[in-house]
């Protein structure tokens, strides 16, 4: 705050956007190059969601989902599960954020091994540098030191593993304690957009099946196209068993999270009331009319524009032309680079730069990311690439 509150720091304000553009105060142009923090998908202002969120409005804007239903989450809950291939997750779990879809998951998985004879399972598997959310059963998932907060003294039982041969090592006493594996699948995001090699996930959902541990996907990144499929875990044929959908929901327009999962769950919380097997979580504004009257426009968004069938033309532009910078790594439409220099601030600086070439974007440590709304087209990927190239000179010049 002391940098954002000094006498010469002028901050930008967002006016309006369309499509890939963003406007500030001052009447400034930008692409919007980490499409609005991972959420936006088809852009800004988009007019189908623009028309679906209004004609809700005209019936009603939210309503509890406390012991009452609607038709637009009703919708909803049928079209994502139609949206995964086989029958393995059949039921929704609506709350309103990347967080509370994650920690909804744990508490299922825990709660359901202790209802449904196994209550030694209560420890969680999670990876380092990993990163599930910012809520505090969610960040003691977390593998990044910067975003634990003050530690994990309130959190689950969490085993942070290395990788995949980390689990091979475990003894089956501690095998036996784990209720659930969780994890972002081939790309960790806020780790700095780090690979899993190709594989890591198929292999994954092996060990959990032979041990019979639940797979928890944390797609909050990487759903909706991101990665060039509907949900990145189709790239390996793999479902998991609770799977957590949030920023790109809604096309990125209003806070809302689903937490899919199987039968299989769904029917280990089944019982009368008195048998205290319920699942006690709801967030006020989960499943909120608005949130589920946009997503539903941003799937009939996908289908009506055949996004997904665009997505390898521009995938392979922006890697042919940006497949020359340091470190760059891709997965389908995130694409990052990675400034070599022990000046930690450098990415920083990269991305100011960048604002006057009509970039915005956010960098992660030295590691500049281009994340752009799935719409996007090949000049404006042109023009999002050659802005970043300038900047990246820019700062990086020798004096
Ligand atoms: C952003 C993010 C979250 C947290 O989502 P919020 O809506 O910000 O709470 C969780 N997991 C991943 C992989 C994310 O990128």
């Amino acid at each position: 705050m002391q940098p954002w509150c000094a006498a010469d720091h002028v901050p930008l304000m967002l006016v309006e956007g369309h499509g890939c553009t963003l406007r500030d105060q001052f009447g400034n142009q930008y692409l919007d190059g980490n499409a609005s923090i991972w959420t936006n998908i088809h852009g800004h202002n988009h007019p189908a969601i623009n028309a679906a969120i209004t004609e809700q409005l005209g019936k009603v804007a939210h309503t509890s989902f406390l012991g009452f239903t609607h038709e637009p989450a009703i919708r909803l809950a049928k079209e994502l599960v139609d949206l995964l291939p086989g029958k393995k997750l059949t039921r929704a779990f609506f709350t309103d954020n990347g967080s509370t879809a994650i920690e909804s998951a744990v508490r299922m998985a825990l709660q359901y091994w202790k209802q449904n004879g196994r209550p030694q399972r209560d420890t969680l598997v999670a990876f380092d540098r990993a990163y599930h959310g910012d809520t505090l059963g969610a960040a003691s998932l977390g593998g990044i030191p910067l975003f634990k907060g003050s530690g994990n003294d309130f959190g689950y039982r969490v085993l942070t593993v290395p990788s995949l041969d980390a689990l091979d090592l475990l003894t089956v006493d501690e095998r036996n304690r784990i209720a659930a594996v969780v994890i972002e699948p081939l790309i960790q995001g806020a780790a700095g957009m780090r690979l899993w090699p190709q594989g890591m996930l198929k292999a994954l959902d092996a060990w959990c099946q032979s041990e019979d541990v639940f797979l928890i996907l944390d797609e909050v990144m990487t759903g909706f196209g991101r990665t060039g499929k509907m949900f990145a875990c189709e790239h390996e044929g793999v479902v998991p068993d609770f799977l957590c959908l949030a920023k790109g929901l809604t096309g990125g327009y209003l806070p809302l999270a689903a937490t899919l999962t199987s039968e299989r769950v769904f029917e280990g919380f089944l019982g009368e009331p008195h048998e205290g097997r319920t699942f006690f979580y709801g967030h006020s504004y989960a499943g909120s009319q608005l949130g589920c009257a946009a997503a539903l426009a941003s799937l009939r968004v996908f289908r009506d524009e055949r996004v997904l069938e665009q997505l390898p033309a521009k995938i392979a532009r922006l890697s042919e032309l940006m497949g020359d910078m340091p470190a760059f790594r891709h997965c389908g439409m995130i694409a990052a680079m990675t400034v070599d220099s022990p000046d930690l601030t450098m990415g920083t600086k990269v991305c100011l730069a960048a604002r006057k070439h009509g970039l915005l974007t956010r960098p992660i440590g030295n590691t500049l990311v281009l994340m752009p709304p799935l719409c996007i087209t090949l000049e404006e990927i042109e023009r999002l690439v050659a802005a970043l190239r300038t900047a990246v000179a820019e700062v990086t010049a020798p004096l």
